[in-house]
């Protein structure tokens, strides 16, 4: 898909006829030209030379069906992993990559490694658009929900990912409510900082995962750019200036940050108004290991007997190794 072609090709053709294009392709979700009526043949095999839909992939589908991850072949050569998780309840989330692997190699995530570059415009909504076409095939409904949680860091890839947010929003392309969408960082405090001003009011999420910042520089080395101090100024300034809530994402992992006295730690720093955590059990990709289920319970329990708002993320896609943390592991 390339849209910047699509523009090229329907230059010499009534305004029209690039919106007819862009209904069919976002939609009415065809992959194929040939499902195109409206054109002529001779337009159809214009665009069947030159811009191709079909997204080249390998799909796996979890046991239950409710979840699945694709991996996407990109033009360069290089693959990219994306995740789909049907809730049962009319939510459909695809949760997007935005570089090829990851420049910020933490060391509980396998997608950073092998960092390559940052995706297109294009390569961002051919992931959306591919979940999309899936769902109306298999008849499961529309994409609702879109998480940037795959490989990559978003605010490194800002301009790309707040364009793909336009389109996912727009009515004429995927018409995704601004409030289903979130954007997850690792608290690069600039990339906060910038959001305030978009239009856009997406949700912001932090991975957080440890309170103590030696551990969280040595588990997540590039944080020593982006420190907590600067971390928590420009939450603070973007809640002031968006009262918008802030999830913290919390991995559980074994004997590492489990502890009770970690737990009374976070429930500290969480005592702001508009911050919540999202407790994550670690999937497991090397040496280290989740946390026991009363390790989580525990954990869980100290928070919310100190009131801190906590929700848990439902476990998906690890029979296909397409949780989070996982994406472009095998
Ligand atoms: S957790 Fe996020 S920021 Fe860290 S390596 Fe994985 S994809 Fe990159």
């Amino acid at each position: 898909m390339n849209l910047t072609k699509l523009g090229k090709i329907f230059a010499d053709q009534e305004k029209f006829r690039i919106k007819q294009a862009e209904k069919l392709i976002f939609k009415d979700l065809i992959s194929d030209w040939k499902q195109a009526s409206v054109f002529s043949l001779a337009l159809r095999e214009k665009l069947q030379e030159n811009l191709p839909l079909a997204i080249e992939n390998k799909l796996f589908i979890s046991k239950d069906g409710r979840s699945a991850k694709a991996i996407i072949f990109l033009e360069d050569g290089f693959k990219i992993e994306t995740a789909l998780m049907a809730h049962g309840d009319g939510r459909n989330t695809a949760c997007l990559s935005c570089q090829v692997g990851c420049p910020l190699a933490c060391k509980f995530c396998i997608s950073g490694t092998n960092f390559k570059r940052n995706l297109t415009l294009d390569e961002i909504l051919s992931q959306a658009l591919f979940w999309a076409r899936y769902l109306k095939e298999k008849k499961i409904g529309r994409l609702s929900n879109i998480v940037f949680m795959g490989s990559g860091e978003p605010f490194l890839n800002y301009q790309n990912v707040f364009q793909a947010i336009s389109y996912l929003n727009s009515p004429d392309y995927f018409d995704i409510s601004a409030r289903k969408i979130s954007i997850s960082t690792i608290g690069v405090s600039e990339g906060i900082r910038k959001m305030v001003n978009e239009k856009y009011q997406v949700n912001l999420a932090v991975s957080l995962h440890f309170v103590d910042e030696r551990t969280r520089v040595e588990m997540m080395p590039a944080t020593k750019k982006y420190s907590l101090k600067k971390m928590w100024e420009a939450i603070d300034y973007y809640i002031k200036e968006t009262n918008r809530k802030v999830m913290f994402e919390y991995i559980l992992i074994k004997g590492l940050n489990d502890s009770k006295k970690e737990a009374e730690a976070l429930a500290l720093i969480m005592k702001k108004p508009l911050y919540a955590v999202n407790l994550i059990r670690y999937n497991k990709t090397g040496k280290l290991e989740p946390s026991e289920t009363k390790a989580i319970t525990d954990f869980r329990g100290v928070l919310r007997n100190r009131g801190v708002e906590v929700v848990e993320r439902h476990r998906f896609n690890e029979d296909i190794f397409g949780a989070c943390g996982q994406l472009i592991g095998k």
